[in-house]
């Protein structure tokens, strides 16, 4: 990668960035585009959110995309918003459109554009566990999608019932939200097409941790999906292989939603299978 006088600036801000694997994925697809674009980790620190925004408008940066803990507290300092990230509530990419700063989401349709890959179209009944930002994102797209029941659990009772009333306007789909507990999740696994752990419980460096303590309620035909993507088999999705159903983790989401990052901001079209192949070889020297 050659640095000029002529090199535009992406990144991401968050907090912690140190274990984002964007800035690997994006930096060697930029480069084997041929694109003179460089992405680099911004630390932000509570309290100077503001300012780093601020920061991009102001060092003429092309965009940057946001992560924990900042989805949702970015927008007060945006100029715009797009249809998905203003019904959502959550921004995870900034795009600087001449001086303008404007707030895309690309999580929830990064998370459909997987399940398409793997031909998973048909949905009628999704179980979703945990309400925060992803979650929030994923279920608009599922609910727009036609997806007719959808199901939220959170250890925050209000949290879910708020996330199944915003579901139930944004479109017709019936919607619930009540608070996380085994006997509620079993039963209401027994109707799910698909069950998605949108928490991060069973992430490194608690990779014995799950957030269900049973699947054996799930229909054989369910497909059971891991927002995590380190570690690559979690003890969620374990637990679904020891029972044999289809699994996924977030892997390819994380691709997705970053080939749509491509796009939005430099109109790109992002090579799919290089990126995979970018993120496994980095897990394979760890
Ligand atoms: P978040 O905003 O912190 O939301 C997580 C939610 O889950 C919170 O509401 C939390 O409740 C709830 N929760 C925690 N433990 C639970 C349990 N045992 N049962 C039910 N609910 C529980 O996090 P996020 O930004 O949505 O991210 C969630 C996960 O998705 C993370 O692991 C993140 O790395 C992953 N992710 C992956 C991708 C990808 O591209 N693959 C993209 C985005 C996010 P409390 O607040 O009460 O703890």
């Amino acid at each position: 990668m050659l640095i000029n006088n002529e090199t535009k600036i992406m990144g991401i801000i968050g907090n912690p960035v140190d274990h984002s694997l964007s800035p690997l994925m994006h930096n060697r697809t930029l480069d084997r585009l041929g694109l003179n674009y460089v992405y680099l980790p911004f630390l932000v620190v509570p309290g100077r959110l503001g300012e780093a925004v601020l920061g991009l408008r102001a060092l003429n940066m092309v965009g940057a995309n946001v992560t924990t803990p900042y989805k949702g507290a970015v927008i007060e300092y945006l100029d715009g918003l797009s249809a998905e990230a203003r019904a959502c509530g959550a921004v995870n990419l900034i795009k600087n459109e001449n001086g303008k700063l404007v707030g895309y989401n690309t999580d929830g349709k990064g998370f459909m554009a997987s399940l398409e890959e793997e031909e998973i179209i048909h949905i009628n009944n999704a179980l979703i566990i945990g309400a925060g930002g992803a979650a929030r994102s994923l279920v608009y797209e599922l609910a727009i999608s036609g997806v007719s029941q959808i199901n939220i659990l959170d250890m925050e009772r209000d949290k879910a019932s708020e996330l199944a009333r915003f579901v139930s306007k944004v479109h017709r789909s019936s919607a619930t939200g009540a608070l996380m507990s085994d006997d509620l999740f079993s039963n209401l696994s027994q109707n799910a097409d698909l069950i998605v752990n949108c928490t991060p419980v069973g992430m490194l460096p608690h990779v014995d941790r799950s957030p269900v303590v049973s699947l054996h309620k799930a229909q054989h035909t369910a497909v059971v999906y891991d927002l995590i993507y380190n570690p690559f088999t979690t003890a969620f999705l374990s637990m679904a292989r020891a029972r044999r159903l289809k699994t996924m983790n977030g892997l390819s989401m994380l691709v997705h939603q970053g080939a749509l990052t491509l796009r939005i901001l430099t109109g790109a079209e992002a090579p799919i299978g290089f990126m995979k192949e970018v993120v496994l070889n980095s897990f394979k020297k760890q």
